[in-house]
C-alpha cells in the first residue's frame, strides 16, 4: 500500500487543503530525521512517507521552490534565505521559524509528519519542543542517520534531484529508468546548486557546527534513535523499521 501525501499546505502554504485520510492516532507517526547533507535522509524520508502515510516535511524543498520563484515576489527573508542557501549556509532561525509556523497545520495533521532538514539548531528543537507542546502532536523519536564524511562525500556526488517533483536519485544506489530523466514527471534530473562540491563543503561545516548539539538534545530527552546510513536505501531502511519496532516494543515506550 503506498500512502504517500500530497504535502499542497507545507509546499505552497497554508492557502492550500491536503487531500489527506486522517490515520487512526495510534497509527499517526511523528518524526524528526536528523543527519549530514547527503546522508539519505530525503531518501529515507519518501520511504518512511509510503510506509506510514505520514508526509514527508523537507524545509530545505521550501527555500528551492523559493528558489525557483522570481526574486521580485519572494519577501526579503525570504530572498536572504535563497541567498544564504545557495551559499551553502544555514538560512537564520527566525526566517525558517516562520515559514514552519505558517504550516503549524501540518504538524498537527492526522497523518502525521516526517521532518527532514528541520530542526538543525537547538533554538530550532526548542522552538519546536513548544509548538507541539500546545498543540499536544508530542514527537515520537528523532531518526539520526550516522555515516563517516568519506561516505558521505562520495554520496552527494552521484546524487540527482527531479526540478518538478523534488524527487531524488543516486547515479549508483538509485539510478532514474532512462538515463538523467525524472521517472515520474520526465523532467531532466538536476544537480542540486547546493550539491556543487564548493557549496557541499561548506554545508557540511555548517550542519557539523550547527548540529552536534542536537544529538545530545534528543538523547536528554530519550528521544534519539541512531541508524548507520551505510548501503542502500533499502538496507538503511530495514534497519530504521527494525529500530522503531524494538523501540516500541521496549518496557518503557
Ligand atoms: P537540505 O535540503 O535540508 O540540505 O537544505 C538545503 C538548504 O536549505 C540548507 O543548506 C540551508 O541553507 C537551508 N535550510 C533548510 N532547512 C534549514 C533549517 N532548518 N535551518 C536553516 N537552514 C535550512
Amino acid at each position: 500500500m503506498n500512502l504517500q501525501r500530497d504535502r499542497s499546505a507545507w509546499l505552497h502554504g497554508p492557502e492550500k487543503v491536503c487531500q489527506v485520510q486522517p490515520l487512526h492516532p495510534a497509527q499517526c507517526r511523528r518524526f524528526v530525521l536528523l543527519g549530514a547533507p547527503g546522508v539519505g535522509k530525503g531518501t529515507q524520508a519518501a520511504l518512511l512517507s509510503a510506509a506510514f502515510g505520514a508526509c514527508h516535511l523537507a524545509t530545505g524543498d521550501l527555500f528551492r521552490r523559493a528558489q525557483a520563484c522570481d526574486p521580485a515576489t519572494l519577501s526579503p527573508g525570504l530572498r536572504q534565505a535563497v541567498t544564504a542557501m545557495q551559499a551553502g549556509h544555514l538560512v537564520s532561525d527566525e526566517t525558517v521559524l516562520q515559514l514552519l509556523l505558517e504550516r503549524a497545520a501540518c504538524l498537527t495533521c492526522q497523518g502525521g509528519f516526517i521532518l527532514d532538514g528541520f530542526p538543525r539548531t537547538v533554538a530550532q528543537a526548542a522552538a519546536l519542543d513548544v509548538i507541539l507542546g500546545q498543540r499536544n502532536t508530542p514527537l515520537e523519536c528523532a531518526i539520526s542517520y550516522e555515516l563517516d564524511p568519506d561516505a558521505l562525500a562520495a554520496r552527494i556526488s552521484g546524487r540527482r534531484t527531479c526540478p518538478v517533483c523534488h524527487g531524488v536519485y543516486h547515479l549508483l544506489t538509485r539510478p532514474p529508468r532512462e538515463p538523467d530523466l525524472c521517472d515520474i514527471c520526465r523532467a531532466p534530473l538536476t544537480l542540486r546548486a547546493d550539491d556543487w562540491p564548493e557549496a557541499v563543503r561548506v554545508r557540511q561545516q555548517a550542519y557539523l557546527a550547527a548540529t552536534h548539539c542536537l544529538r545530545d538534545y534528543y538523547a536528554d530527552r530519550d528521544l534519539l534513535l541512531p541508524i548507520d546510513a551505510s548501503g542502500t536505501p533499502e538496507e538503511v531502511f530495514g534497519r530504521t523499521i527494525t529500530a522503531l519496532t524494538e523501540r516500541a516494543a521496549a518496557p518503557d515506550a
